[in-house]
């Protein structure tokens, strides 16, 4: 993600803050602006281990309260898991994902043919769509590498 889109995404959390009338603290944009640097769709966890060495006061119950709230005001997205823990994404744009079976990267597709899949009738669920990403699962190329 390039400074503007960060700068912008960062203004856009301001304004969400201002407009619920919740506090914006500096460790919570500092978490922000982790999770905006990493394009690994990271884990609270690695988050975590980033915005610690900027400030390390903080605490790894306040990096994933934060997250969480994030992607309940549409900051960020929570992305699939393939692994055991939730994995954010700073990507907010229709994607879908290529995953690793073997290490479990994530990695950002576009693909407008895959935008346009049709969404199936989940009516007899009685659950609402409100978003989809196609998930390709396979190897990645650096395991690809390794298993050589
Ligand atoms: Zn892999
Ligand atoms: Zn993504």
């Amino acid at each position: 993600m390039d400074e503007a889109a960060k700068n912008k995404r960062i203004a856009t959390y301001r304004q969400i803050c201002r407009d619920q009338g919740l506090r914006s603290t500096v460790q919570k944009r500092a978490i922000l602006q982790a999770v905006l640097n990493l394009d690994t769709h990271p884990t609270a966890d690695q988050v975590y281990e980033v915005v610690i060495r900027t400030n390390p006061d903080i605490s790894r119950t306040t990096v994933y309260r934060a997250l969480e709230s994030f992607a309940r005001s549409g900051i960020i997205t929570k992305a699939c898991h393939p692994g055991s823990a939730t994995r954010y994404d700073p990507n907010i744009e229709i994607h879908h994902h290529l995953i690793c079976l073997q290490c479990d990267a994530v990695i950002d597709i576009s693909d407008t043919g895959l935008d346009r899949t049709p969404i199936p009738d989940t009516s007899a669920f009685e659950f609402e769509v409100q978003d989809f990403r196609v998930q390709l699962r396979g190897i990645c190329g650096r395991c690809r590498n390794k298993n050589q």
